[in-house]
């Protein structure tokens, strides 16, 4: 199987890349296209990948910012594509609604790979955003702290009483389906908050398709948390990330396949289909 260089760890697969890195180059076979190509590379699916030769965001730029929690953590790492999406999501956000940022979480670590807060988020195709909320009396502002709300798009817990602020939400999910580049796979988020963002779009006159885009993106995910404190977003792989596959892995091998050796792996690299395709999902839409 073609993941079988990923089998151990994330450590094991970057030795694995470099060891192919080699052999390619030692086979002047330039086109293997998989790593060393002058822009990031996400490769293996998003719970069992790494990030090679990743970008970093910025901690703050025109329409976002990385609250304190999240820049502690140093999971600003990203490929390229996601950093381009939100770079234009928060030109998104500061156009519309000036004064206002698209607050950013968790990416992924530096060089991808698994990492302590989450199971995905490991090619640096994922990123965490913190919800858009509004006083009580409708005035809105800017968490730096993740609030959970309930199925009213009130919050729950202690703390200021806030409400769900889908207007914002909603200039977030269009920029993020609209986003040059792959597209954006998933928008995960609290089934009634999905609602809320959705009836605010239809009453605000949005295209339908646009709509449409958007609630195919936008989920709760059965298999997680509900999602209820922030959105989740996954981009589909670059068309160039040859290794990147836009499927979760499910069901990891109890004992995997020992490590090939390097020969073996520029075989299996170099033979194996382009899964990540946009193409491939936009033949579904
Ligand atoms: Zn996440």
């Amino acid at each position: 199987m073609w993941w079988s260089v990923v089998n151990n760890s994330s450590m094991s697969a970057r030795r694995a890349l470099s060891a192919a890195a080699v052999a390619a180059l030692a086979a002047g076979c330039a086109e293997l296209g998989v790593v060393g190509d002058g822009t990031t590379v996400s490769w293996g699916p998003p719970n069992e990948g790494v990030l090679v030769d990743g970008a970093r965001l910025p901690l703050e730029g025109e329409g976002f910012v990385v609250p304190p929690r999240w820049a502690a953590r140093g999971t600003q790492w990203g490929a390229d594509e996601l950093i381009d999406t939100i770079a234009h999501v928060g030109r998104v956000v500061s156009a519309a609604h000036p004064g206002s940022r698209l607050v950013v979480g968790d990416l992924s670590i530096e060089g991808g790979g698994k990492s302590k807060h989450h199971r995905s988020h490991q090619t640096g195709r994922d990123v965490d955003l913190v919800l858009f909320a509004k006083t009580a009396a409708g005035k809105p502002i800017e968490l730096t702290e993740m609030r959970r709300f309930g199925a009213d798009g009130k919050t729950v817990g202690g703390g200021e009483p806030l409400v769900f602020d889908a207007e914002r939400t909603w200039t977030v999910v269009r920029a993020l389906v609209e986003a040059p580049g792959p597209g954006v796979a998933n928008i995960f988020i609290y089934a009634p908050l999905r609602d809320l963002v959705l009836d605010h779009a239809r009453g605000s006159g949005a295209p339908d398709a646009i709509v449409d885009l958007a609630g195919q993106a936008l989920a709760q995910p059965s298999d997680s948390a509900p999602h209820d404190d922030h959105m989740h977003v996954r981009i589909y792989c670059s068309p160039d990330d040859a290794g990147c596959s836009d499927y979760t892995w499910r069901a990891p091998p109890k004992k995997p396949r020992p490590i090939a050796d390097e020969e073996d792996i520029a075989a299996e690299l170099a033979e194996r289909p382009r899964i990540g395709s946009m193409l491939h999902f936009r033949a579904r839409w």
